[in-house]
Protein backbone atom coordinates (compact mmCIF):
# COMPACT_ATOMS: atom_id res chain seq x y z
CA UNK A 1 0.00 0.00 0.00
CA UNK A 2 0.89 3.38 -0.85
CA UNK A 3 0.27 6.42 1.48
CA UNK A 4 0.28 9.44 -0.85
CA UNK A 5 0.97 13.04 0.72
CA UNK A 6 -1.98 14.70 -0.70
CA UNK A 7 -5.14 13.73 -2.58
CA UNK A 8 -7.53 16.20 -3.55
CA UNK A 9 -10.88 16.64 -1.49
CA UNK A 10 -13.97 16.29 -3.45
CA UNK A 11 -16.85 17.59 -2.10
CA UNK A 12 -19.45 15.96 -4.42
CA UNK A 13 -21.52 19.08 -5.60
CA UNK A 14 -18.37 20.54 -7.46
CA UNK A 15 -19.80 18.62 -11.13
CA UNK A 16 -23.15 20.03 -10.42
CA UNK A 17 -22.29 23.85 -9.96
CA UNK A 18 -20.09 23.46 -13.15
CA UNK A 19 -23.19 22.43 -14.98
CA UNK A 20 -24.74 25.17 -13.41
CA UNK A 21 -21.99 27.58 -15.10
CA UNK A 22 -22.37 26.51 -18.16
CA UNK A 23 -24.65 29.55 -19.35
CA UNK A 24 -22.07 31.71 -18.60
CA UNK A 25 -18.41 30.60 -18.96
CA UNK A 26 -16.21 33.11 -18.83
CA UNK A 27 -15.33 35.56 -15.37
CA UNK A 28 -17.18 37.28 -12.76
CA UNK A 29 -20.85 34.79 -13.27
CA UNK A 30 -22.52 33.80 -11.04
CA UNK A 31 -20.42 31.73 -8.58
CA UNK A 32 -17.75 33.78 -9.13
CA UNK A 33 -20.13 36.68 -7.56
CA UNK A 34 -21.21 34.21 -4.59
CA UNK A 35 -17.79 33.49 -3.79
CA UNK A 36 -16.67 36.89 -3.60
CA UNK A 37 -19.58 37.32 -1.23
CA UNK A 38 -18.63 34.60 0.86
CA UNK A 39 -15.28 35.27 0.88
CA UNK A 40 -16.07 39.05 1.73
CA UNK A 41 -18.52 37.86 4.73
CA UNK A 42 -16.02 35.34 6.03
CA UNK A 43 -12.78 37.13 5.85
CA UNK A 44 -14.59 40.65 6.74
CA UNK A 45 -11.93 42.11 3.86
CA UNK A 46 -13.21 45.50 2.41
CA UNK A 47 -13.08 43.40 -0.96
CA UNK A 48 -12.43 40.24 -2.27
CA UNK A 49 -11.24 39.21 -5.76
CA UNK A 50 -11.20 35.96 -7.21
CA UNK A 51 -8.23 35.57 -9.53
CA UNK A 52 -7.06 32.48 -11.63
CA UNK A 53 -4.10 31.94 -8.70
CA UNK A 54 -2.59 33.21 -5.76
CA UNK A 55 -0.03 34.18 -7.92
CA UNK A 56 -2.01 36.52 -10.03
CA UNK A 57 -3.20 38.16 -6.78
CA UNK A 58 0.11 38.78 -6.05
CA UNK A 59 1.37 39.93 -9.28
CA UNK A 60 -1.65 42.20 -8.85
CA UNK A 61 -0.87 43.21 -5.76
CA UNK A 62 2.39 44.47 -7.35
CA UNK A 63 0.72 46.31 -9.83
CA UNK A 64 -1.10 47.89 -7.11
CA UNK A 65 1.49 49.27 -5.14
CA UNK A 66 2.44 50.61 -8.74
CA UNK A 67 6.03 48.70 -7.60
CA UNK A 68 9.30 50.23 -9.68
CA UNK A 69 12.05 49.45 -10.96
CA UNK A 70 15.15 49.12 -8.07
CA UNK A 71 12.42 49.26 -5.25
CA UNK A 72 12.56 47.02 -2.54
CA UNK A 73 10.15 44.54 -0.68
CA UNK A 74 11.21 42.30 2.32
CA UNK A 75 10.30 38.84 2.39
CA UNK A 76 11.33 35.58 4.15
CA UNK A 77 13.92 33.63 2.08
CA UNK A 78 11.95 30.26 3.03
CA UNK A 79 8.51 30.68 1.06
CA UNK A 80 7.56 29.65 -2.66
CA UNK A 81 8.51 30.94 -5.53
CA UNK A 82 5.71 33.26 -6.64
CA UNK A 83 6.12 35.92 -3.50
CA UNK A 84 9.72 37.13 -4.86
CA UNK A 85 8.09 36.88 -8.78
CA UNK A 86 5.30 38.98 -8.48
CA UNK A 87 7.70 41.76 -7.43
CA UNK A 88 11.01 40.88 -10.10
CA UNK A 89 8.81 40.85 -12.76
CA UNK A 90 7.97 44.63 -11.74
CA UNK A 91 11.75 45.11 -11.57
CA UNK A 92 11.95 45.05 -7.62
CA UNK A 93 14.77 43.24 -5.57
CA UNK A 94 13.85 41.09 -3.08
CA UNK A 95 15.43 41.47 0.05
CA UNK A 96 15.11 38.29 2.12
CA UNK A 97 15.57 38.25 5.55
CA UNK A 98 15.36 34.59 8.38
CA UNK A 99 12.70 32.59 9.86
CA UNK A 100 11.81 32.09 13.08
CA UNK A 101 12.49 28.28 14.71
CA UNK A 102 9.45 28.13 15.97
CA UNK A 103 7.20 29.02 13.51
CA UNK A 104 9.32 28.92 10.61
CA UNK A 105 7.54 32.49 9.53
CA UNK A 106 9.54 35.45 8.89
CA UNK A 107 11.52 36.79 11.93
CA UNK A 108 9.78 40.19 12.65
CA UNK A 109 12.60 41.19 14.59
CA UNK A 110 15.01 40.87 11.42
CA UNK A 111 12.87 43.82 9.02
CA UNK A 112 13.85 46.83 10.50
CA UNK A 113 17.82 46.26 9.86
CA UNK A 114 16.41 45.26 6.01
CA UNK A 115 14.43 48.51 5.57
CA UNK A 116 16.23 51.43 2.85
CA UNK A 117 15.23 54.44 1.49
CA UNK A 118 14.25 52.36 -1.32
CA UNK A 119 11.71 49.52 0.70
CA UNK A 120 8.19 49.57 -0.53
CA UNK A 121 6.38 46.82 0.98
CA UNK A 122 6.85 43.75 3.59
CA UNK A 123 5.61 40.26 2.29
CA UNK A 124 5.02 38.25 5.17
CA UNK A 125 4.35 34.34 4.09
CA UNK A 126 2.03 32.41 6.54
CA UNK A 127 3.82 29.44 6.45
CA UNK A 128 1.60 26.21 7.34
CA UNK A 129 -1.26 28.47 8.19
CA UNK A 130 0.50 29.87 11.25
CA UNK A 131 0.44 33.83 10.97
CA UNK A 132 3.67 35.99 10.99
CA UNK A 133 3.42 38.15 14.33
CA UNK A 134 1.01 40.52 12.64
CA UNK A 135 1.28 43.34 15.13
CA UNK A 136 4.81 44.30 15.45
CA UNK A 137 5.31 43.76 11.46
CA UNK A 138 1.98 46.63 11.13
CA UNK A 139 3.62 48.65 13.38
CA UNK A 140 6.78 48.78 11.65
CA UNK A 141 5.16 49.61 8.12
CA UNK A 142 3.10 52.14 10.01
CA UNK A 143 6.24 53.94 11.37
CA UNK A 144 8.40 53.37 8.19
CA UNK A 145 5.17 54.07 5.82
CA UNK A 146 5.62 50.51 4.00
CA UNK A 147 3.04 48.63 2.45
CA UNK A 148 1.96 45.04 3.64
CA UNK A 149 1.30 42.38 1.41
CA UNK A 150 0.02 38.80 3.14
CA UNK A 151 1.43 36.23 1.12
CA UNK A 152 -1.73 33.93 3.05
CA UNK A 153 -1.67 31.22 0.41
CA UNK A 154 -2.32 28.66 2.99
CA UNK A 155 -3.73 30.51 5.57
CA UNK A 156 -7.05 30.54 4.00
CA UNK A 157 -9.89 30.37 7.93
CA UNK A 158 -6.63 30.78 9.31
CA UNK A 159 -7.11 33.63 12.63
CA UNK A 160 -4.40 35.99 13.80
CA UNK A 161 -6.26 37.35 17.59
CA UNK A 162 -9.60 35.94 16.18
CA UNK A 163 -8.83 37.98 12.13
CA UNK A 164 -9.04 36.60 8.97
CA UNK A 165 -5.43 36.12 7.48
CA UNK A 166 -5.01 38.08 4.09
CA UNK A 167 -7.28 40.35 5.81
CA UNK A 168 -4.29 42.48 7.93
CA UNK A 169 -2.56 44.14 5.38
CA UNK A 170 -3.03 46.43 2.73
CA UNK A 171 -3.44 43.31 0.38
CA UNK A 172 -3.70 39.76 1.16
CA UNK A 173 -3.28 36.58 -1.27
CA UNK A 174 -5.12 33.20 -1.37
CA UNK A 175 -4.28 30.35 -3.42
CA UNK A 176 -7.27 27.39 -4.20
CA UNK A 177 -4.36 25.63 -5.93
CA UNK A 178 -4.92 21.45 -6.13
CA UNK A 179 -2.32 21.21 -2.83
CA UNK A 180 -3.84 23.93 -0.50
CA UNK A 181 -7.01 23.04 1.83
CA UNK A 182 -9.10 24.65 -0.35
CA UNK A 183 -9.10 24.00 -3.77
CA UNK A 184 -10.20 24.91 -7.27
CA UNK A 185 -7.44 23.41 -9.02
CA UNK A 186 -5.61 26.83 -9.89
CA UNK A 187 -7.24 29.48 -8.22
CA UNK A 188 -7.08 32.20 -5.70
CA UNK A 189 -8.24 35.33 -4.01
CA UNK A 190 -7.25 39.27 -3.54
CA UNK A 191 -7.81 40.54 -0.76
CA UNK A 192 -8.27 44.38 -0.79
CA UNK A 193 -8.33 45.70 2.94
CA UNK A 194 -7.14 49.18 2.33
CA UNK A 195 -9.84 50.91 0.13
CA UNK A 196 -7.61 53.05 -1.63
CA UNK A 197 -6.75 49.91 -3.98
CA UNK A 198 -10.32 48.96 -4.72
CA UNK A 199 -11.55 50.93 -7.61
CA UNK A 200 -7.93 50.32 -9.40
CA UNK A 201 -7.91 46.31 -8.48
CA UNK A 202 -10.97 45.71 -10.61
CA UNK A 203 -9.67 47.78 -13.49
CA UNK A 204 -5.96 46.38 -12.92
CA UNK A 205 -7.63 42.51 -13.36
CA UNK A 206 -9.92 43.26 -16.50
CA UNK A 207 -7.11 44.01 -18.71
CA UNK A 208 -6.57 47.51 -17.14
CA UNK A 209 -10.48 48.51 -18.51
CA UNK A 210 -13.02 49.62 -16.00
CA UNK A 211 -15.35 47.05 -17.71
CA UNK A 212 -16.70 45.60 -14.29
CA UNK A 213 -17.89 49.53 -13.72
CA UNK A 214 -19.57 49.09 -17.42
CA UNK A 215 -21.21 45.52 -16.06
CA UNK A 216 -22.50 47.60 -12.92
CA UNK A 217 -24.17 50.08 -15.65
CA UNK A 218 -21.90 53.01 -14.21
CA UNK A 219 -20.56 53.76 -17.27
CA UNK A 220 -22.13 53.60 -20.96
CA UNK A 221 -18.73 52.14 -22.46
CA UNK A 222 -15.31 50.53 -21.17
CA UNK A 223 -11.94 51.53 -22.31
CA UNK A 224 -8.56 51.36 -21.06
CA UNK A 225 -8.16 53.17 -17.99
CA UNK A 226 -4.78 51.91 -17.26
CA UNK A 227 -2.18 49.12 -17.09
CA UNK A 228 -3.28 45.56 -16.13
CA UNK A 229 -3.90 41.88 -17.36
CA UNK A 230 -6.70 39.40 -17.22
CA UNK A 231 -6.42 37.69 -13.64
CA UNK A 232 -9.71 36.72 -13.16
CA UNK A 233 -10.85 32.73 -13.48
CA UNK A 234 -13.82 31.49 -15.45
CA UNK A 235 -17.30 31.02 -13.82
CA UNK A 236 -16.19 26.86 -13.98
CA UNK A 237 -13.65 27.48 -12.08
CA UNK A 238 -15.68 29.52 -9.48
CA UNK A 239 -18.73 26.93 -9.41
CA UNK A 240 -16.30 24.65 -8.35
CA UNK A 241 -14.50 26.52 -5.54
CA UNK A 242 -18.08 27.32 -4.48
CA UNK A 243 -18.91 23.94 -3.92
CA UNK A 244 -15.55 23.67 -1.46
CA UNK A 245 -16.28 27.06 0.27
CA UNK A 246 -19.66 25.26 1.30
CA UNK A 247 -18.11 22.59 2.45
CA UNK A 248 -14.89 24.26 4.30
CA UNK A 249 -15.63 24.24 7.64
CA UNK A 250 -15.78 20.46 7.30
CA UNK A 251 -12.95 20.25 5.61
CA UNK A 252 -11.00 22.20 8.41
CA UNK A 253 -12.19 20.20 10.88
CA UNK A 254 -11.64 16.94 9.71
CA UNK A 255 -7.50 18.02 8.58
CA UNK A 256 -7.67 19.18 12.18
CA UNK A 257 -8.18 15.86 14.03
CA UNK A 258 -5.43 14.26 12.00
CA UNK A 259 -2.73 17.10 12.68
CA UNK A 260 -4.22 16.92 16.33
CA UNK A 261 -3.44 13.09 16.27
CA UNK A 262 -0.17 13.53 14.65
CA UNK A 263 0.75 16.40 17.28
CA UNK A 264 -0.23 13.90 20.55
CA UNK A 265 1.53 10.80 19.10
CA UNK A 266 4.85 12.57 17.94
CA UNK A 267 5.40 14.41 21.74
CA UNK A 268 7.32 11.31 22.88
CA UNK A 269 9.58 11.69 20.22
CA UNK A 270 9.68 15.19 21.12
CA UNK A 271 10.27 14.74 24.74
CA UNK A 272 13.23 11.99 23.96
CA UNK A 273 14.75 14.72 21.84
CA UNK A 274 14.71 13.63 18.44
CA UNK A 275 12.68 15.77 16.77
CA UNK A 276 10.38 18.82 17.34
CA UNK A 277 7.34 19.50 16.48
CA UNK A 278 5.43 22.57 14.63
CA UNK A 279 4.84 25.39 17.20
CA UNK A 280 1.40 27.45 17.01
CA UNK A 281 1.97 30.74 19.24
CA UNK A 282 -1.05 31.48 21.65
CA UNK A 283 -2.48 34.33 19.49
CA UNK A 284 -2.65 32.37 15.68
CA UNK A 285 -6.08 30.01 15.02
CA UNK A 286 -4.36 27.87 12.71
CA UNK A 287 -6.31 25.29 9.45
CA UNK A 288 -4.21 22.56 9.42
CA UNK A 289 -2.65 22.99 6.46
CA UNK A 290 1.10 21.29 7.22
CA UNK A 291 2.05 18.74 9.68
CA UNK A 292 5.78 18.79 9.56
CA UNK A 293 8.61 17.35 11.78
CA UNK A 294 12.06 19.46 12.40
CA UNK A 295 14.72 16.61 12.68
CA UNK A 296 18.12 17.04 14.24
CA UNK A 297 19.90 17.36 10.97
CA UNK A 298 19.83 17.57 7.33
CA UNK A 299 21.28 13.80 7.63
CA UNK A 300 18.43 12.27 10.01
CA UNK A 301 16.20 13.91 7.33
CA UNK A 302 17.61 12.52 4.65
CA UNK A 303 17.41 9.18 5.81
CA UNK A 304 13.94 9.20 7.68
CA UNK A 305 12.52 10.37 4.11
CA UNK A 306 13.80 7.20 2.37
CA UNK A 307 13.02 4.94 5.48
CA UNK A 308 9.57 6.20 4.89
CA UNK A 309 9.87 5.93 0.87
CA UNK A 310 10.88 2.36 1.46
CA UNK A 311 7.34 1.50 3.23
CA UNK A 312 5.19 3.38 0.54
CA UNK A 313 4.93 6.87 2.96
CA UNK A 314 5.26 9.95 1.01
CA UNK A 315 6.40 12.53 2.80
CA UNK A 316 8.05 15.90 1.45
CA UNK A 317 10.47 18.34 2.65
CA UNK A 318 9.68 21.94 1.21
CA UNK A 319 11.37 25.12 0.14
CA UNK A 320 14.73 25.52 -1.51
CA UNK A 321 15.37 28.74 0.47
CA UNK A 322 15.17 31.51 -2.68
CA UNK A 323 18.03 32.91 -2.17
CA UNK A 324 19.91 30.03 -2.70
CA UNK A 325 18.24 29.53 -5.92
CA UNK A 326 19.45 30.60 -9.26
CA UNK A 327 17.44 33.25 -9.72
CA UNK A 328 17.25 34.47 -6.28
CA UNK A 329 20.52 34.90 -6.46
CA UNK A 330 20.15 37.05 -9.35
CA UNK A 331 17.48 39.09 -8.46
CA UNK A 332 17.17 39.47 -4.97
CA UNK A 333 19.58 40.01 -1.85
CA UNK A 334 20.03 38.61 1.62
CA UNK A 335 19.33 41.11 4.71
CA UNK A 336 21.76 39.72 7.65
CA UNK A 337 22.64 35.73 8.95
CA UNK A 338 19.97 33.42 7.06
CA UNK A 339 21.03 30.70 9.66
CA UNK A 340 17.12 29.68 10.90
CA UNK A 341 16.25 29.41 6.95
CA UNK A 342 19.18 27.29 5.86
CA UNK A 343 18.85 24.27 8.72
CA UNK A 344 15.37 24.45 8.89
CA UNK A 345 14.83 23.97 4.97
CA UNK A 346 17.66 20.55 5.50
CA UNK A 347 15.56 19.33 8.66
CA UNK A 348 12.35 19.41 8.10
CA UNK A 349 10.10 16.92 7.16
CA UNK A 350 5.90 17.04 5.68
CA UNK A 351 4.17 13.89 6.09
CA UNK A 352 0.47 13.26 4.60
CA UNK A 353 -2.65 15.20 5.47
CA UNK A 354 -5.54 14.80 3.67
CA UNK A 355 -9.20 14.65 4.48
CA UNK A 356 -9.73 11.01 3.84
CA UNK A 357 -6.07 9.78 5.19
CA UNK A 358 -8.00 6.79 7.46
CA UNK A 359 -6.77 6.53 10.92
CA UNK A 360 -5.04 3.24 9.87
CA UNK A 361 -2.76 5.13 7.66
CA UNK A 362 -1.81 7.25 9.83
CA UNK A 363 -0.94 4.82 12.01
CA UNK A 364 1.34 3.09 9.75
CA UNK A 365 2.93 6.90 9.40
CA UNK A 366 3.03 7.53 13.07
CA UNK A 367 4.58 3.61 13.72
CA UNK A 368 7.28 3.38 10.60
CA UNK A 369 8.75 6.74 12.68
CA UNK A 370 8.69 5.37 15.61
CA UNK A 371 10.30 2.08 14.40
CA UNK A 372 12.94 4.61 12.88
CA UNK A 373 13.88 6.16 15.82
CA UNK A 374 14.29 3.03 17.55
C1 LIG B 1 0.88 27.80 -3.03
C2 LIG B 1 1.60 29.04 -2.73
C3 LIG B 1 1.68 30.11 -3.64
C4 LIG B 1 1.17 30.01 -5.05
O1 LIG B 1 -0.18 29.73 -5.17
P1 LIG B 1 -0.80 29.50 -6.64
O2 LIG B 1 -2.27 29.57 -6.39
O3 LIG B 1 -0.33 28.16 -7.08
O4 LIG B 1 -0.31 30.58 -7.51
C5 LIG B 1 2.30 31.27 -3.26
N1 LIG B 1 2.85 31.41 -2.03
C6 LIG B 1 2.82 30.40 -1.13
C7 LIG B 1 3.41 30.62 0.21
C8 LIG B 1 2.21 29.18 -1.46
O5 LIG B 1 2.20 28.20 -0.55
Amino acid sequence: MTIPFNKPYLTGKETEYITQAYAHLSGDGVFTKRCHLWLETQTQAHKVLLTHSCTAALEMAALLLDIQQGDEVIMPAYTFVSTANAFVLRGAVPVFIDIRPDTLNMDENQIIAAITPKTKAIVPVHYAGVACEMDAILAIAKTYNLAVIEDAAQGFLSKYKGRALGSLGDLGAYSFHETKNIIAGEAGALLVNNPKFAANAEVIREKGTNRSQFFRGEVDKYTWQQVGSSFLPNDLTAAFLYAQLEQSSLITTQRMSIWQRYHRKFFPLEEAGYLKRPVIPEECEHNAHIYYLVLKDAQARHELLAYLKQRGIQAAFHYIPLHTSPAGMRYGRVSGELDNTERLAECMLRLPLWVGLTREMQSEVVQAIETFFE
